[in-house]
């Protein structure tokens, strides 16, 4: 046995980044990995400009203890640019976002204000620089924004459009040929025999690789046998950068897919010390990074989430990400008698309280509905223990995307 973290290690250890590029359209650049530094060439705003609709003025025209009475000389809407500056005793009309106009260093809330006959009256207390935003206050120009390796958010289509970028240089996404094995299973859409169950692998397993942003082959459902196993892997190797399948890892009489990929020699067959998710291959099929997942459908989520997903994350040139991992108190009991990290599927709630977090029931491998619950694993040390309610728990939240 490999423990869960050697294991772990050594995939990740192996696994190289891609390094193709592609240029990109900013608005289709959601969810791809940057290929290269980003820095902002000016300001952002790129003018000192009013944060609020009220009135620009000079700060040293005001009273100290009294009123001051000014005159408002122009209307500046948003877009809109004042060439004069504003000479003693004048105003502006300001709109959010509208450019101060020289000498303007102080915007008053239109609700501050009142007017007597065509005089605006300022009230006492105003400050110079309220209400307004500077210049470079976003974003500095010079500043790095971006690094290599950043999974662009809606938030940085924003920000990049902000510094007028329209296209960007990002890594090739990444394409995943996912397979599943087994003469059991049928494809939806038939009617189940007795003794056969749905391929439900295959569409989980399409979908976790999608919901990272990246590109699928289905490569379909090979029966028991090594010819069909063989070509199904045959086609992922060269057509993919990464070839999932699922099954037929284990030392079952049927587990054919070890045997295919032992004639390819650079394939590891590991047993890791994790439940669930014992039986797992990894290396290389040809040019294509391999992964060999447990056929149990909660064994080859859980692994997919724990260990592939790290490795394709690493695969699409993206920078590590740090686990969401917190102590949170449990609610109900845990008693776990074997010697393999476990990794619970459990729920996080949310209270005014604080969150906690229980387990999703019975733990089976088999039991996918868990995964369905599960917005989360509690997870457990490799030695037996036993967790009473209230206690504190190791809780990784799930992250598909
Ligand atoms: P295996 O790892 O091939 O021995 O499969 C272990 C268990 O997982 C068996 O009960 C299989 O029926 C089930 N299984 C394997 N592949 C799939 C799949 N693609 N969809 C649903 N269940 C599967
Ligand atoms: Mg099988």
């Amino acid at each position: 046995m490999i423990s869960f973290a050697e294991a772990r290690a050594k995939i990740l250890a192996e696994i190289q980044p891609i390094t193709q590029t592609i240029s990109c359209q900013v608005p289709q650049a959601l969810g791809r990995v940057l290929a290269t530094p980003i820095q902002a060439t000016f300001n952002v705003p790129n003018h000192d400009n009013s944060a609020m609709d009220g009135y620009g003025i000079r700060s040293r025209d005001l009273n100290r203890n009294k009123e001051t009475l000014l005159m408002v000389v122009a209307d500046l809407p948003a877009g809109d640019k004042l060439t004069e500056p504003l000479k003693a005793g004048q105003a502006v009309r300001i709109m959010t976002g509208a450019p101060l106009p020289d000498g303007c260093d102080c915007v008053v809330k239109q609700e501050d204000v009142r007017w007597e006959r065509d005089s605006l009256v300022i009230p006492t207390g105003m400050t110079t620089g309220q209400n307004i935003r500077l210049a470079g206050e976003d974003i500095r120009a010079g500043t790095e924004l971006f690094t290599p390796g950043r999974r662009l958010t809606p938030a940085d289509l924003g920000l990049l459009t902000s510094l007028g970028l329209t296209e960007i240089s990002v890594f090739e996404q990444l394409k995943v040929a996912v397979l599943s094995t087994g003469n059991e299973l049928q494809p939806p859409g038939v009617p189940l025999p007795s003794g056969h169950v749905y391929d439900s692998n295959r569409p989980t397993l399409i979908a976790a690789v999608q919901a990272m942003g990246l590109a699928t082959i289905d490569l379909g459902l090979a029966r028991d046998n090594l010819h069909e196993i063989r070509e199904a892997l045959r086609i992922g190797s060269q057509t993919a950068n990464a070839v999932i399948s699922s099954g037929g890892v284990s030392v079952g009489d049927y587990d054919l897919v070890k045997e295919v990929l032992e004639e390819q020699g650079n394939i590891h067959f590991w047993k890791v010390a994790m439940k669930p998710g014992k039986p797992q291959a990894y290396g290389r099929l040809g040019n294509a990074a391999f992964f060999g997942l447990p056929g149990n459908p909660v064994s080859s989520l859980a692994v997919f989430l724990l260990m592939v997903r790290p490795a394709l994350l690493k695969m699409m040139g993206a920078a590590p990400e740090p686990i969401r991992a917190f102590k949170l108190p449990l609610k109900g009991d845990i008693h776990k008698h074997h010697e393999r990290m476990d990794f619970y599927r459990g729920v996080v709630h949310y209270g005014p309280e604080g969150p906690w977090v229980t387990t999703t029931g019975a733990q089976g491998s088999g039991i996918l509905s868990s995964m369905s619950q599960a917005n989360a694993f509690i997870v457990l040390p490799e030695s037996p223990v036993t967790i009473k309610s209230g206690e504190l728990v190791n809780v990784w939240m799930i992250d598909y995307a």
